[in-house]
């Protein structure tokens, strides 16, 4: 039997320490445990086991502990029958709030392709309201994504193609790119498990070779940046995702010598003026591959991802992609939404936009009227809102 996620687990991943929030997760904790007692997964495993998961992975993200303690008691009220009155009394109006936002966005059903437009138009305009909601329902799906291998093969082969189509693009778009990889990789072999099997082939081949040349690469710039002076950085490296390196490979004809990032290396480093300096380090020590510079510092990604990429030829025959950035773009590059630590930042960060970009695709699905009333009420901290006409409209429509 699986292990069940500890209180504790989640309580030392959370950012807060305050004793309110604690009491506040610890009893959302043992409401969900108890209500859910009798229950059981495909698995055979509990089923808290699965509210549990959620909470934690809010809590790593860097989520406040309301959204926690509602994804803990995410399923409560659909599954085990708690009443909005109890839930209330119980955890205060805004986890009601949310817990209901995220009961609702379960009922929206994805249909195929043909829907798929129309269908997150629905997810996005249905939870528009707040964006919590959308980031428990992300977590809610990439464990149930983590776990498919418990699930009936027809359900399955659904689940998976609904997070393909409608939840990685959610996570791509709010800049959740850690999300966003894991729940591609986590569907990808139940959607199309050839094409899972000829990647996984092919990057075997190659794993090896890649790593040496990281490796090198890795040993050699440290040694540059130490030469020049810079010794405040920290490096990593990263694996692109095995779908998206699929997507890649069909675009490049299946020939893996044409793709430089399968694995990337970054810098991280203290400042911006910092990441153009180490830009030119780079370039001194090693040929950049033409056409492949991107400034995503000056010129952020419509989501608002913001990091300098160059390709640099390695001098082995090959090439390698470096990913320059500081911490606080490296942590909103991983978790994008969800690394604003609070709502009224992310409202912030919404009205104003972070600078020379960011998440202006969000305020084309929120309808100008909704907009100006929810922003303007957004520094009050009041959530008890209910949901404007234009919400209810497109429920009846479903
Ligand atoms: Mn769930």
């Amino acid at each position: 039997m699986a292990h069940i996620r500890p209180a504790s687990d989640i309580l030392e991943a959370m950012q807060s320490k305050d004793a309110g929030d604690v009491s506040l997760v610890t009893r959302a904790y043992e409401f969900a445990r108890d209500a859910h007692a009798n229950q059981i997964r495909y698995s055979g495993d509990p089923y808290f086991l699965h509210p549990a998961e959620v909470g934690f992975l809010l809590a790593q993200i860097g989520m406040d502990p309301k959204t926690i303690a509602a994804g803990l008691l995410h399923d409560c009220m659909e599954d085990a029958g708690v009443s909005a009155a109890m839930l209330e009394k119980e955890f205060g109006s805004e986890v009601l709030l949310l817990v209901r936002g995220v009961t609702k966005l379960g009922a929206l059903r994805y249909r195929g392709l043909e829907r798929h437009v129309e269908s997150l138009r629905r997810l996005f305009a249905a939870t528009a309201q707040d964006l919590r909601v959308l980031i428990i329902k992300l977590m809610d799906r990439l464990h149930n994504a983590k776990t498919l291998e418990h699930v009936p093969a027809q359900k399955r082969r659904r689940i998976a193609l609904e997070t393909l189509e409608i939840y990685a693009p959610i996570a791509d778009r709010l800049g959740m790119s850690v999300a966003k990889t894991e729940l591609e990789d986590a569907s990808f072999p139940y959607v199309f498990p050839e094409e899972y099997e000829k990647t996984r082939e092919l990057i075997k081949e190659r794993k090896n070779e890649n790593e040496k040349r990281l490796e090198k690469a890795e040993k050699d710039l440290k040694r540059e940046l130490a030469e020049a002076g810079i010794r405040d950085f920290r490096t990593e490296s990263r694996m692109k995702g095995i779908y998206s390196l699929f997507r890649k490979l069909e675009r490049k004809d299946w020939d893996l010598g044409k793709i430089y990032d399968i694995l990337a290396l970054r810098l991280i480093v203290p400042s911006v003026a910092d990441c153009y300096s180490v830009l030119g380090i780079v370039h001194k020590h090693w040929r950049p591959v033409p056409g492949k510079i991107k400034d995503y510092i000056a010129f952020p990604k419509p989501n608002g991802y913001q990091s300098l990429h160059t390709t640099v030829y390695t001098g082995d025959g090959g090439a390698l992609e470096i990913q320059i950035r500081t911490e606080a773009m490296h942590r909103e590059a991983q978790f994008g939404v969800a690394s604003h630590l609070t709502y009224k930042e992310v409202l912030g960060h919404l009205e104003n936009g972070p600078k020379g970009g960011g998440l202006e695709w969000i305020r084309q699905f929120i309808p100008a009227r909704w907009k100006r009333t929810n922003i303007a009420n957004a520094g009050s901290g009041t959530s008890g809102r209910s949901a404007p006409e234009w919400v209810k409209e497109l429920a009846a429509v479903h």
